[in-house]
């Protein structure tokens, strides 16, 4: 393989964006990145899920003579990216444990006779003698490690192999290197930068804000019904991940969306090996596909076009939301992060907390982080200052794009119901669920009220003038808000949280959101992508690149996006000139596909 790129004379990052990557303008601070370490500087890039991390060294591996090393631990994202560089005419190859003798030897020829633009190495081999042996003898003109997090022992994604990775300055002192991730914190970041990276490194931070992703969070009432309303409204025939939180409800639920008539399958960690990579690959290349998935699915996906990410459970945390949301839209068009949850769902999350082995210090972090995920989801105004607060950054709200901006949730003053409800838990034992609470607040009388006599206390029947429904929801949000706790035994009784006192005192008040009523007329029931699916152009273009990716092995996005093919579609170019201005048309792909791709819209226009 040769690269499309001459060592001479050198091309600018700009000119390399439009005539390789076929884009015209870099995004946030990709430019300046780009620049520093095509200077030769040592940089930190945090960037969101889908910010465009990989462009800030793949732009600087073909500005120079030499290779760019990018570490990276995940197999199946290097096999992506080495297939969409190969389609820009890149020359990129890759070496890990998957690769047979033979082609690994090919590959080393073409690293050692300087015929490689990127080569993507995992971690652990890297590290062996003989890999290091082999990079000095080449001409390395940067190395760039991605998911760079990894290297961090309190994280998640901790990987020993990462800590070692200190041997590239080592033996390298002369290379730049830029480590890059999505995760943000403070700690996170030393660490990367003491252990990868050294003291003269610049930092580059973009904001988190993803603009394209339409935050929703409701209640959850007949969560699988809602679900095929929300996808049939505003994702019909497209790619979406729906989390659940165990193996069996991401089976139940594929299965009944295929009832319903949708293309849907299950993931989960509990899968056969290789029944977990086809799902995966299934995914990767269908046009339309539902994956209904536990978190093991997503590290490492990075297919463009998800347009929905649904949350039939609650996350972790707002980091694993923001994560797991992240997923969605990669390609910067709409795309929808949908959630719904429960008062069940709190209890059941919020025990299996407590009872868990973790230490006291651990468990003190994980309540602080759910209650933080529970104040975003019980959140009544715009959810980004909410969700990009967390991460330290700053919005000024009214972002339009979330649910609460449009359509506000009404608030009211629920002190008095709050008291009440507290008060009623107290009599009652701090022992009961939620039902029997309400049970008793609005005089309803059971079995169980009478066996306890519950219908002498001072709360008997105090909240009657107010129904239910909110009473159910008041229970809610005092759960979220953590001044009601589930009882550690694990019965599902509640029990008043710490900070209730001051409420109980009347010395704080507090707000709540009114739970919106189910309708049909609910803003944002538009398809979520404007791309007119019945045109018969997109219709022959779609079916060309189905074709074309079959043939070549690749999924569809490799050869174009959604992006590409839509604004083909808008601007329906004659000539092969027009077709190379659309956004995602660079000079090889132009080249490979200009023809077929005129043809195809002329085919379609008889
Ligand atoms: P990350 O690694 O940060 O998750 P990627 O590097 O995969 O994100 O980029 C996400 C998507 O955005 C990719 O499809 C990429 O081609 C696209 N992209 C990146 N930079 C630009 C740009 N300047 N203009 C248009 N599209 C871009
Ligand atoms: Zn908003």
């Amino acid at each position: 393989m040769s690269s499309v790129v001459p060592d001479n004379p050198p091309r600018s990052p700009e000119a390399l964006l439009r005539q390789v990557f076929g884009y015209s303008e870099f995004r946030g601070r990709q430019r300046e990145i780009i620049g520093h370490v095509a200077e030769g500087g040592h940089a930190l890039v945090l960037m969101p899920t889908g910010g465009g991390k990989s462009l800030c060294y793949q732009i600087p591996a073909l500005m120079s003579p030499g290779t760019t090393i990018v570490v990276s631990p995940l197999i199946a994202l290097m096999r992506d990216q080495v297939e969409a560089l190969t389609h820009n005419g890149v020359a990129a190859a890759v070496l890990n444990s998957s690769l047979d003798a033979e082609t690994r030897r090919r590959t080393e020829d073409e690293l050692l006779a300087g015929k490689l633009d990127l080569l993507y190495i995992a971690p652990e081999r890297l590290l062996r003698e003989s890999t290091l042996a082999l990079l000095a003898r080449c001409r390395i003109n940067l190395f760039a490690i991605d998911e760079a997090h990894c290297v961090s022992q309190w994280g998640h994604d901790f990987r020993p192999e990462y800590l070692k990775l200190d041997v590239l300055a080592e033996r390298f002192p002369a290379v730049p290197r830029i480590a890059l991730t999505a995760t943000a914190d403070e700690r996170t970041r030393g660490e990367i930068v003491g252990r990868l990276l050294g003291d003269d490194a610049r930092i580059f931070v973009a904001s988190f804000d993803r603009p394209n992703i339409r935050y929703s969070v409701g209640l959850k009432r007949n969560a699988r019904q809602q679900l095929l309303a929300f996808i049939r409204r505003r994702h019909p025939g497209q790619s979406g991940i729906v989390y659940c939180f165990s193996r069996r409800k991401t089976e139940e639920t594929a299965a009944w969306l295929v009832e319903q008539g949708l293309d849907a399958i299950a993931y989960h960690a509990g899968m056969e090996s290789g029944d977990r990579q086809a799902a995966q690959d299934r995914f990767i290349n269908a046009d339309g596909l539902v994956i209904c998935a536990t978190i093991a699915f997503g590290m490492g996906i990075d297919k463009p076009d998800v347009r929905f990410v649904a949350h039939l459970d609650l996350p972790k945390s707002i980091e694993s939301y923001y994560q797991e949301t992240g997923r969605a839209g990669r390609d910067g068009l709409p795309a929808d992060a949908w959630m719904v949850y429960s008062l069940a769902d709190v209890v059941r999350i919020r025990q299996l907390l407590e009872q868990s082995n973790a230490g006291a210090d651990q468990k003190k972090l994980e309540r602080e982080r759910l209650e933080a995920l529970l104040a975003y989801c019980e959140h009544a105004r715009c959810r980004r200052p909410a969700l990009l607060g967390y991460f330290g950054e700053g919005h000024p709200g009214d972002c339009g794009h979330c649910d609460n901006c449009q359509d506000p949730p009404e608030t009211w003053d629920a002190t008095e119901a709050a008291r009440m409800a507290l008060s009623c838990v107290y009599r009652t034992g701090q022992r009961f669920g939620a039902g029997h609470v309400v049970d008793v607040l609005t005089g309803k009388r059971t079995e169980r009220v009478e066996q306890l006599a519950h219908d002498r206390l001072s709360t008997w029947a105090i909240g009657r003038e107010t129904d239910r429904n909110t009473w159910h929801s008041v229970m809610r949000q005092l759960l979220a808000a953590g001044y009601l706790v589930p009882d550690p035994e694990g019965h599902g009784g509640l029990r008043l949280g710490p900070e209730c006192r001051d409420l109980l005192r009347g010395e704080t008040r507090i707000e709540m959101r009114r739970d919106a009523v189910p309708s049909s007329r609910r803003s944002g029931s538009r398809k979520s992508v404007e791309i007119d699916t019945d045109s018969p152009l997109w219709q022959a273009l779609r079916q060309w690149r189905l074709e074309t990716a079959r043939s070549e092995d690749v999924p569809p996005y490799v050869i174009f996006h959604d992006a590409t093919l839509a604004a083909i579609v808008d601007t329906k170019p004659l000539t092969l000139d027009e077709l190379a201005t659309i956004s995602g048309v660079g000079e090889h792909k132009l080249s490979r596909y200009g023809e077929a791709v005129l043809a195809a819209l002329d085919a379609a226009a008889d």
